[in-house]
Order: structure tokens, then C-alpha cells, then sequence
């Protein structure tokens, strides 16, 4: 691969701390931890992923991964369905995945690993699936606004201006937008939702049409009640500055600069570390022109070759259909946990990485009474307290008619504005499945997912749910009313999804950071916490992926001071300041030798095109 003048000199600036950790074993990245022998509660992708990163460590001596369930994988669900023509595939969990570069670097790294290449179902930027989402407001389809690279300037002009002429709301969102530089900073010195965010600095309409659909497709939740510090904290930032929020992303837009989480960049310590600048350049040039990814069975695929994986490594053991009742620290050895499983059998491990739910780890720390054992109650009051996820039900449809939606593109979201005569179900969105996972099936036909539920079905009983039959009709009858489909789908299944995504909501990142910091203080760093209960910003498949590689680098032992200096060279080298080094040589009590929800020591960096382009 040629590399540009300038690219060649970020590679020299690397080049001093990457020779050093090529020419010595990969265990002096972590030497001040010594060997240890980890665990992992959960087998959803999070806790695979944790799992599988571990197994390579060579300080690392064994790993158990402790599951629930009888089946791996979590959310993670695909099915792949026989009909007459062929094989479709359903997915009852995550199915599409960001495929934006740093972010997904992590996820194209193990899809490498695992040997899947050849299985990944890239959707580029130009497909209709990238270009057209659309939103149901008031009772037709609009599509979104935005460039598409298979028109031309004048058409693209041309398709914004009768956007403009004909749907009032894109008309108010322009103006609304406009303006937005002229107004007064009135931030609440705390954090505030999303909603009273957006309406403040655009309107409640701009909030209640397009940006709660936004959130329904992304959190099923309610834009009431989500976190704008936690979602929205860099435009609340941009908010501070004389620009405002429009006026600093043009400005930024203008100059090259983007901002992209540290969270991301820290992830590409370790693999920079074992693979070298060229392979993070040769995976970023892998999304350049795409923007989601799946496989071709599903995203399942990702989690059975994972599971295959650990099954190989003589230092895994996977212990399926295993609840795990209690953690708790031996009062008598300062070096690890004790976990008692469903059958009260205790074992001892010097590291655990929990990935299960907030509700679930408070249990388990709670479960143990012994009069010795000093039970971290500050950390079980503060899971305690983020208890909140949407329950939501999924339903696919299969039909053979290949002809059926009226419009191409990913699908098309339902404003919290929709009265409920026009969305009696509650659905959130639907999803034009055989679009968005173009490739995956071989019968040629129609395949939808609606989903329905999230917040509006906050504190229903669970005799409120539709059971899986009505679930179908209510779906049919959506797809009826809203794209005029009338024919009968062959096959259908539903699937309700209880407490299935966390919300961050208000003071959420707040309550996360006292949650690391005392889960580290009280469990004296042994106790490590990833996964989308944990997330510091989105949550989704691509984020638990890169939690494991942070968690797993940062979050278990300590991290010697190559490392240190190579994130720090890193961090250096991708804002074009010497100042953010040294943020980046204090990680260390950022992650404290380990423990909590590893993390950067700063939240988001510019970084200058030029130099981000040295890396992806
Ligand atoms: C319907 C739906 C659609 C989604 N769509 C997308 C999408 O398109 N793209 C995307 O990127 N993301 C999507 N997501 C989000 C994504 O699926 C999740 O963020 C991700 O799968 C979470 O993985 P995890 O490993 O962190 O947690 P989980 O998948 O929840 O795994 C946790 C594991 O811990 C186990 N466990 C719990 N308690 C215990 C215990 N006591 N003992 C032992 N084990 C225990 C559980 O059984 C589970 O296997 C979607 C989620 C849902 C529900």
C-alpha cells in the first residue's frame, strides 16, 4: 500500500513505540498484573468478544464464561427460514451494523480474526438502503433529506426544493436550523432530555417529529426521559461556544476537523499494537464507500464462529444454562472473586468482566450474606438505580411478491406526533428487511420487520403484551394502512423482546462514572463492567465489540508504560496536539490498573482531515 507524505510521517511518529512492542512478547503489554485467571458473566457479544480477547492474552491463564441460557449470543438472534425458492433469513435482534471507521474497527478486526471476510454483506453509501430512510408523518412517507451520489447536483437541488415546497415540516427544520446560531446559550447547568435539548435550540415540533423517530428507531425509547449530556453532549458543547451548535459544525465542516470518541480511539491501541498502522489503514479502507454491514446468515454468524473459537482454546471453558447467583469477595484473599453459580458451587477468579444487566449484577452482589463478606453497597445502590430498559416486540414477514413497498430504502420511522388512531399498535418503525440485508437471501421476495412497543409500553403487565398471533395481525394490519400492502405474508414469526435495551436517561453518563469509580473502589478493581448496560455513548453491537477491546486492554491488570506512550503518541498525532499526550499518559488513573467501566481519560477529540487520514 503507497502511503501519502504525510501518512508516511505519522507511521514514522508510530514507528519508535510500535518497534518496541513488535520486538518484546505480547505479555509486557500488561506485565504489572502478572499472571491471572479471568471470568466473564455473559455470552452476548460483549461477553464473547471479552472472552475471545482474553483467550489470547498469554498472562491470561484461563477463562470460564458463564451463560444463562442454553444458547450463545445474547440478543443476538438470526434464523435462517427454508421456503419454496430458497432460504431467507430473520433477525429478532441487531442486523444491521455501523460500518464507520474508527468505531467499527474492533468489529472488522475480529470478523479477520474469525476468518468471516467472505461473509460480510457490505451496504455502500449509494444504495437506496443508505440513501432513503424516510419517517410516517402525518399519514404518508416523507424521505429525509440528504445527497444523493447517484444524482447530480441539479437533481439533488431539485428533489430538497419540492421536499421544501411540499412538506412543511422540512420547510420548518430549515428555518429552524437557520436560526439556531441566533440564539441565546440556555443550558440547565445539569443535564436535561433530549427533547427539552432539541426544542430549546430548534423547536418541540423539530422534537417531536424527527427526532423522536430518530430515537424510536435507536432506543425504542422516549425522548423525554433520554440523556441529551449522554446522546447529544457534543452539540450541547458546540451550544457553548459564540458559534452554536450549527454555526461550530459549519465551521468544523469547513475546516476539515471531526470530532470522534476517545472511547474509539483508545480501542485502536491494541490493535495497532499487534497488527500495525497498515492493517487499521487496510480495514478503514474496507467502509470507505460503505455505511452498515451484516453477514450472510445473519449477525448470528458472528457470534457461532465466535463460540466455535473459544471451543478451540484449550484455556476456554463455556459453562452454558449457568445462572450465576452471587459475586462477592473473599474476605480472607484481596486477589480475586468468588462466583456462585445456580448449584451453589463457589469458584474463584482473579478478574471478572460482568456484561449481564444493571438488575442482575445488583442481585448478584447482593446474594451473599456470610457476616465477613463486606458487600459493596454503594456500587449495588447505584445499579439498583439504572433499571430501566424498553420491552419490545419484533415481527418478520415473508412474502413471495418481490413487488410490494412502494418506495425503496431502509425502512421508515413513526413520530411520538403520530395520534394513535393512525398507530393503534404503537409500532416504532418499519424496516424494509430485504433491503437493508440485500445478498442474504436466496428465495427473491418481500421481507419487512415491524417493531412495535418500546416506551409506550412502559409499565404494561405482562398479560398487556399481544401474544405472537396478534402480534402478526397488528402488524399486518400496520402495513395495510400505512403502505397499502394486502397480501398474506408465508411466513411470519414474533418474537417479544423483554427489557431488551437499556435507556441512558437523564444524569445517566453522571451515575455511570460514580458506578466505575465505586465498583472499582469497593471491589478493589477485580470487577470490570462492559456491555450495552454500560455504554458511556450509543449502544449496539459495534459498541459492545469495542467495550470488550477496551475492557480486555485496559479494564483487567494494569497497562505498562509502552502502551501508555503509544495511546499517548496516538491521541498526539490525531488532534495535531502535544497537549492531549499528556492527557493520555494520565490514563492510568482514568483506569486505575482495572476494574469499572474502562475508559478514556476525555470524552470526544477534533482531529484535522489531515490527520485523521493518516489512520483511517
Ligand atoms: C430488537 C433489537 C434490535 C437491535 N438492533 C440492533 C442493530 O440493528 N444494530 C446494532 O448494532 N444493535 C442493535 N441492537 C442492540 C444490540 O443487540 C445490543 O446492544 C447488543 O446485542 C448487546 O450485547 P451485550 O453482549 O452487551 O448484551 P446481551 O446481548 O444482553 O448479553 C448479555 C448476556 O448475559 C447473560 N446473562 C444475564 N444474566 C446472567 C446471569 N445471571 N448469569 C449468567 N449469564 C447472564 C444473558 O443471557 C445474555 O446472554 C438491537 C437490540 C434489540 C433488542
Amino acid at each position: 500500500m503507497r502511503l501519502t507524505c504525510a501518512a508516511r510521517g505519522a507511521f514514522q511518529q508510530l514507528r519508535a513505540p510500535l518497534a518496541l512492542v513488535r520486538n518484546v512478547p505480547r505479555r509486557s503489554a500488561h506485565s504489572s498484573s502478572g499472571p491471572f485467571n479471568a471470568a466473564v458473566i455473559g455470552a452476548g457479544i460483549t461477553g464473547l468478544t471479552a472472552a475471545y480477547r482474553l483467550s489470547k492474552r498469554p498472562d491470561c491463564t484461563k477463562v470460564t464464561i458463564y451463560e444463562k441460557s442454553t444458547r450463545v449470543g445474547g440478543w443476538i438472534d438470526s434464523e435462517v427460514i427454508d421456503v419454496e425458492d430458497g432460504q431467507i433469513v430473520f433477525e429478532y435482534g441487531p442486523r444491521t451494523l455501523r460500518a464507520v471507521a474508527p468505531a467499527c474497527l474492533p468489529l472488522l478486526d475480529l470478523l479477520h480474526e474469525l476468518k468471516l471476510e467472505d461473509q460480510i454483506l457490505y451496504t455502500s453509501k449509494a444504495s437506496p438502503a443508505s440513501q432513503n430512510r424516510y419517517i410516517y408523518y402525518p399519514d404518508h412517507l416523507i424521505r429525509l433529506p440528504s445527497y444523493d451520489r447517484n444524482a447530480g447536483l441539479i437533481s439533488n437541488f431539485w428533489r430538497l426544493f419540492n421536499l421544501f415546497t411540499q412538506e412543511p415540516i422540512i420547510r420548518h427544520a430549515l428555518w429552524t436550523m437557520i436560526s439556531e446560531p441566533l440564539k441565546d446559550e440556555g443550558q440547565p447547568a445539569t443535564d436535561e432530555s433530549i427533547a427539552s435539548f432539541v426544542s430549546r435550540r430548534l423547536s418541540p415540533e423539530i422534537a417531536d417529529v424527527l427526532v423522536s423517530s430518530v430515537y424510536h428507531g435507536i432506543f425504542a425509547g422516549s425522548i423525554d426521559q433520554l440523556s441529551a449530556d449522554t446522546l447529544m453532549g457534543l452539540f450541547r458543547d458546540y451550544e457553548r461556544t459564540d458559534l452554536r451548535v450549527l454555526g461550530t459544525m459549519m465551521e468544523n465542516s469547513r475546516e476539515g476537523r471531526s470530532t470522534i470518541p476517545a472511547d474509539d480511539v483508545l480501542a485502536l491501541v491494541p490493535l495497532i499494537q499487534d497488527k500495525g498502522t497498515e492493517y487499521i489503514k487496510h480495514l478503514s479502507g474496507l467502509v470507505k464507500s460503505n455505511s452498515t454491514l451484516t453477514l450472510k446468515k445473519g449477525v448470528g454468524q458472528l457470534t457461532e464462529a465466535l463460540l466455535a473459537a473459544l471451543k478451540r482454546s484449550p484455556k476456554v471453558e463455556i459453562l452454558r444454562g449457568t445462572d450465576v447467583k452471587g459475586i462477592f469477595q473473599n474476605p480472607n484473599d484481596s486477589s480475586g472473586l468468588g462466583v456462585v453459580c445456580g448449584n451453589n458451587q463457589t469458584r474463584h477468579h482473579n478478574r471478572l468482566i460482568a456484561t449481564n444487566s444493571a438488575p442482575s449484577l445488583a442481585r448478584q452482589l447482593e446474594y451473599v450474606s456470610k457476616p465477613d463478606v463486606k458487600r459493596p453497597q454503594k456500587t449495588i445502590e447505584l445499579l439498583q438505580d439504572h433499571n430501566y430498559a424498553v420491552t419490545m416486540m419484533v415481527v418478520n414477514l415473508y412474502y413471495p411478491n418481490p413487488n410490494l413497498i412502494p418506495v425503496r430504502g431502509f425502512g421508515y420511522l413513526i413520530p411520538r406526533s403520530i395520534p394513535s388512531e393512525q398507530n393503534p399498535e404503537r409500532a416504532l418503525g418499519v424496516i424494509f428487511a430485504s433491503e437493508s440485508g440485500v445478498g442474504q437471501d436466496s428465495a427473491p421476495g418481500t421481507k419487512l420487520t415491524v417493531m412495535m412497543g418500546g416506551h409506550w409500553w412502559d409499565g404494561w403487565q405482562e398479560s398487556d403484551y399481544p401474544d405472537h398471533d396478534t402480534a402478526i395481525k397488528m402488524a399486518q394490519s400496520l402495513l395495510q394502512r400505512h403502505l397499502n400492502i394486502t397480501d398474506t405474508p408465508t411466513v411470519a414469526r414474533a418474537r417479544l423482546q423483554r427489557d431488551a435495551i437499556p435507556q441512558p436517561t437523564i444524569n445517566y453518563r453522571q451515575r455511570m462514572l460514580a458506578l466505575s469509580d465505586s465498583a472499582k473502589g469497593e471491589l478493589n478493581s477485580r470487577l470490570t463492567l462492559a456491555g450495552a448496560w454500560y455504554s458511556l455513548g450509543s449502544t449496539g453491537v459495534v459498541d459492545g465489540i469495542r467495550q470488550a477491546y477496551v475492557a480486555t486492554e485496559f479494564g483487567v491488570g494494569g497497562v505498562n508504560h509502552k502502551t501508555q506512550e503509544l495511546a499517548a503518541d496516538l491521541f498526539g498525532i490525531l488532534t495535531d496536539k502535544e497537549g492531549e499526550k499528556a492527557n493520555f499518559r494520565n490514563m492510568p488513573n482514568a483506569t486505575g490498573g482495572g476494574g469499572g467501566i474502562p475508559r478514556a481519560p476525555i470524552r470526544a477529540i477534533l482531529t484535522p482531515r489531515d490527520s485523521r487520514q493518516k489512520y483511517f
